[in-house]
Order: structure tokens, then C-alpha cells, then sequence
């Protein structure tokens, strides 16, 4: 199977929206998974893929099959929809064999590929039935059947479980990610929810006013945001950021006063944005470690830990702890300096430390 490559393609719309120069190789078997706010121009990408949308410059290549010169591209990709667009008028086996019934395949291909396509899909419903007659998580698995059936080597997904209750999304998203290691297809799937992002991707493509802000996997989108937007998107509870000072005597940063022990790259401004994950900062004790000390203004149980809030100063701060702590308490925060991100204050890029 070949890569999927996008040259510096743009679609710009009259309302300012779009996708700007969006350069991108999709290798083949990969899970790429497009992660940004909503407007960011995550469908307008899938749909430029899926050729439902043209572009104003660029160019989109599948291996040596060009977009605009090679029917194989459109036969190469499958798009499964957010609201999974089944004809409610058809049966099952209808809406699954529809792709094939516009190329007029023979009826016993076509019923060998749909009976395929629903298995791999994990369709176990019986195929005379009607889309209404099903759950959400049975229509999702017509759709993708649907998506299937052409046999594509690449399977775009816009929001797909998006409308599905938690406990089923997870349980599909695992079935998902178990299909593609098993048939090796390459995905491009479109989510706003970083949880499903984490998850699914082999790699993150986050975008932000239609432009890719980063490209990474997601340990390294994580760990290493390469933008304050990065860094507070992707992560829940988001990163704490706070704006800090160069202090005159030591050159390390502070906030509010309080030294982080920090001491910013040669020639940075005088004011840089600092940025800590909740989940780096604990009450323990520790070597080579900063600490704050915050008061606790509420806390939220999360099943595993407390989620809680606080002030560092006058700023906020969420941190997440394994034990509830008393509204009101003040508490010692410990974190490795090594875990703290610096961001520049007027470009909101990355900045690594001294
Ligand atoms: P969401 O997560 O809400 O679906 P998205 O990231 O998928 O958002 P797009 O649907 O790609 O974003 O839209 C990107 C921008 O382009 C938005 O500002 C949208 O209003 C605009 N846009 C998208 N399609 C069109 C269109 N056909 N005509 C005009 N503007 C459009």
C-alpha cells in the first residue's frame, strides 16, 4: 500500500475558514488522527482527502496515483460520517452493498463482500433489518461495513463515535484500534476529544485555525507541546500556565514571587509563560524538585483521584492527587523542574529551559 501525501493544500472559505497550507504524509497502516477545536478545519481536511472537497492550490497523492489524473484515488478511500448517513429506507444489507451496487458488481461478489465486511465490522445483527431498528453502536458498525465493502486501503472517520454513549465509545474505539493492527489499513480519523485522540492515534495532527500547529505521537505531543496551545489542549485537567518573571538577583523565574528554580533560555523576554500539567505536581518530597505552596479552594473526586483546585497567589491551580485533601488546607506542592514547559509570551511557542 502506498503513503498518502497532501502538498501545501489550502481551501480557504468567504467566512475565513478553511485549511492553509497543510503539508502532511499519511504512511500506509497508520492510525493519523486530526485533533483541534471545533472551526479548526478537521472536516474540511478529511473531506479535501476524501475528494467530496477541492482544493484552491496543492495537490493530494496516493503513492504514483495523482488526484486529479487517477480514478485509484477515490476507489482507494472510504469516509465514514459523523451521523453515519444510512438510508433509512434500505435494509442493512442494502446500505452495505450500495457502494458495490454503483459499480455494479455481480450479486454473488456482492453478497460474499457484504457478509465480509459486516463480519470484520462486527455486524451480528441480522442484515434484513432497517438502520432504525438498531442501537447506535450497531449503526456505526453498518457504516463502517459500508466503508469496508469497496475494500479501500484508507478509511477516513469523522467523529465517528462521537455520537455514542462513553462506555460504548470506549469499548468500539478498542475495536477499532484492534482492526487496523489486524488489517494493517491506514486511518485518517477526525475527533475534538483528546481522550479518543491519546488513545487511537499512532500519530497526532493538532490543528488550530486551519493550520497544523503540531505533528507528533502522543507521548511527544504530551510531553513535548511544542505550543502553549498544544500544551493546554491536549491533557485533562489542562495544563496550569502562568506568566513569570525573571528575578534580578538569581535570573530564575517566578510567579507570584515564588521562585521555580527555573532559569530561562539566554536572551528570552523578560516575561515567559510557564506551564505544569496537574498530574506533575505531588505532595511528595523529592530530588531536583521545585515547590509552591497553593491554597485549596474546592476538590472533585474522580474515581481514581481528587482533581483538585487552587491558588497559587492570586492565580489558579489545578493539581491531581491520589488523596483528598480539606478545602481551605494549604499545601506544599513538589514538582521536577524537568516537567515544567516555558512558552514565549507573544509567539505562544515552545522555549526550553537554560
Ligand atoms: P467541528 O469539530 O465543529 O466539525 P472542524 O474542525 O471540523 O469543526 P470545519 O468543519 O472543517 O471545522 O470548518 C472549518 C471552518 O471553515 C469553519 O469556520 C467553518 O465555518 C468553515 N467552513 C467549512 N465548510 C464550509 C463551507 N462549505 N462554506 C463556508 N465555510 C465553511
Amino acid at each position: 500500500m502506498d503513503d498518502l501525501v497532501l502538498r501545501s493544500l489550502t481551501r480557504s472559505f468567504p467566512s475565513g475558514g478553511g485549511v492553509f497550507d497543510i503539508s502532511l504524509t499519511v504512511q500506509s497502516g497508520e492510525f493519523l488522527v486530526l485533533l483541534g477545536p471545533s472551526g479548526c478545519g478537521k472536516t474540511t481536511l478529511l473531506r479535501l482527502i476524501a475528494g467530496l472537497e477541492f482544493p484552491d492550490s496543492g495537490e493530494i497523492q496516493i503513492g504514483e496515483a495523482n488526484e486529479a489524473s487517477n480514478k485509484t484515488h477515490r476507489e482507494s478511500i472510504a469516509m465514514v460520517f459523523q451521523n453515519f448517513a444510512l438510508y433509512p429506507h434500505m435494509t442493512l444489507f442494502q446500505n452495505i452493498a450500495f457502494p458495490l451496487k454503483l459499480r455494479h458488481v455481480a450479486r454473488e461478489e456482492t453478497e460474499r463482500r457484504v457478509k465480509e465486511s459486516a463480519a470484520k465490522a462486527g455486524l451480528t445483527v441480522d442484515l434484513k433489518r432497517f438502520p432504525r431498528e438498531l442501537s447506535g453502536g450497531e449503526r456505526q458498525r453498518v457504516a463502517l461495513a459500508r466503508a469496508l465493502v469497496r475494500e479501500p486501503e484508507i478509511i477516513l472517520m469523522d467523529e465517528a463515535l462521537a455520537s455514542l454513549d462513553a462506555q460504548l465509545r470506549a469499548s468500539l474505539r478498542l475495536e477499532l484500534k484492534e482492526f487496523q493492527r489486524r488489517t494493517g489499513r491506514t486511518f485518517v480519523y477526525v475527533t475534538h476529544d483528546q481522550v479518543e485522540a491519546l488513545a487511537l492515534a499512532d500519530r497526532l495532527v493538532v490543528m488550530r485555525k486551519g493550520r497544523v500547529e503540531q505533528v507528533g505521537g502522543p507521548q511527544e505531543i504530551f510531553d513535548c507541546p511544542q505550543s502553549e496551545f498544544v500544551g493546554t489542549f491536549v491533557g485533562n485537567p489542562p495544563m496550569n500556565v502562568f506568566l513569570a518573571e525573571k528575578a534580578s538577583t538569581s535570573g530564575s523565574l517566578t510567579v507570584n514571587g515564588v521562585d521555580f528554580k527555573i532559569k530561562p533560555p539566554e536572551g528570552s523576554p523578560a516575561e515567559i509563560r510557564v506551564g505544569i500539567r496537574p498530574n506533575d505536581l505531588s505532595t511528595e518530597e523529592g530530588q531536583g524538585r521545585g515547590s509552591i505552596e497553593v491554597v485549596v479552594g474546592s476538590v472533585e473526586f474522580s474515581g481514581a483521584t481528587y482533581i483538585v483546585y487552587a491558588k497559587l497567589g492570586d492565580s489558579p491551580i489545578c493539581t491531581e492527587l491520589p488523596r483528598r485533601v480539606e478545602v481551605g488546607a494549604r499545601l506544599k506542592l513538589f514538582f521536577d523542574t524537568a516537567r515544567v514547559h516555558l512558552f514565549d509570551p507573544s509567539t505562544g511557542k515552545r522555549l526550553e529551559p537554560a
